[in-house]
């Protein structure tokens, strides 16, 4: 089972993955709340020729999904810039959440964007890694909060080998049951490529996307576990950086 975190150090990722004892390691190729373009990380050998796993989190502000002109055409440059620094990394895949519209009127609309994005990058030869999306927590008229708008999407995005990225804090967050949860995705995307596992700071359904540690979090550790035992994908913790140690150790102890 692999299993790691976010990194909290961007200029180290391979020190700070090897200091947890990570498998697996996420990390981003910009300032995430900038519109930068990436540049070659300086570590881009040593993070290559190492054990761990790396995936790359794509930066917030991109919303592909947007009706905005002026919000979805930097976006999807954006995840392909962003793609293509993660396959200069080695990375397996580019989580990019699923963004939301304006009102429930342009749910069709921001759908139709997802399909877009992946037509038009294929006749640029495809993205250099996979693209996940995530399910996300809140927001009104989000494209991957709900399951049942999981499942439309999938409806567009599946065809084009859409990867998909299960965030446990945003599924309870956002008002999905934990208990069976890796099933009922499964049963809609075909697959899970990868876990963030968190805990919530809030309570079930409150659409608010804060992470917890598993000793302070709302959701039932032992939950957490149970989807980390069961979603056959790497799994990776975003977890409040204190914590995050104590977090590992508690699933190394209830996975073995
Ligand atoms: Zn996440």
């Amino acid at each position: 089972m692999r299993i790691g975190a976010h990194v909290r150090q961007d200029s180290d990722p391979i020190g700070f993955g090897e200091e947890l004892g990570a498998e697996v390691i996420q990390m981003f190729v910009v300032d995430p709340q900038s519109w930068d373009k990436p540049q070659p990380h300086p570590r881009t050998e040593q993070i290559k020729a190492s054990p761990i796993e790396v995936v790359v989190h794509s930066s917030y502000q991109i919303n592909v999904a947007s009706t905005n002109n002026r919000l979805r055409m930097p976006s999807r440059q954006a995840v392909a810039l962003q793609a293509q620094a993660a396959a200069d990394l080695g990375a397996f895949g580019l989580v990019v959440h699923g963004g939301h519209v304006r009102s429930d009127a342009e749910i069709e609309a921001g759908i139709t964007n997802w399909g877009k994005l992946f037509e038009r990058q294929q006749d640029k030869g495809g993205f250099a890694v996979p693209i996940l999306i995530e399910n996300t927590a809140g927001g009104n008229h989000a494209m991957a909060r709900y399951f049942d708008s999981i499942a439309k999407l999938w409806d567009v995005v599946g065809e084009h080998g859409a990867g998909f990225c299960l965030d446990t804090c945003h599924a309870w967050a956002g008002g999905e049951e934990l208990i069976g949860v890796v099933d009922r995705i499964k049963a809609i995307t075909g697959r899970i490529d990868l876990v963030h596992l968190n805990s919530s700071r809030d309570e079930f359904d409150s659409g608010a996307d804060r992470h917890a540690n598993f000793a302070e979090g709302t959701i039932d550790p032992q939950l957490l576990a149970e989807v980390c035992r069961t979603a056959g994908a790497p799994v990776v913790l975003e977890t409040p950086a204190e914590g995050v140690a104590d977090d590992l150790a508690y699933l190394r102890e209830h996975l073995s």
